[in-house]
């Protein structure tokens, strides 16, 4: 299922929100590293930590 994830950076610990089923690299705002990967399905967390999910409701 598609949701939403609050992600934690583990470089620098900027918290964001972002789509499960990505289409593009996710970067981080602050220290502009790609902390999540596209992969056409769901995304692969690369240096970030799940804090919370969030489902469909939520859009
Ligand atoms: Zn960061």
């Amino acid at each position: 299922m598609s949701e939403f994830w609050k992600i934690r950076c583990k470089r620098c610990g900027t918290n964001m929100i972002i789509y499960s089923h990505a289409s593009r690299n996710i970067r981080c705002p602050k220290d502009n590293e790609i902390i999540a990967q596209s992969t056409g399905g769901r995304i692969h967390l690369i240096d970030c930590e799940i804090l919370e999910v969030y489902g469909q409701r939520k859009l």
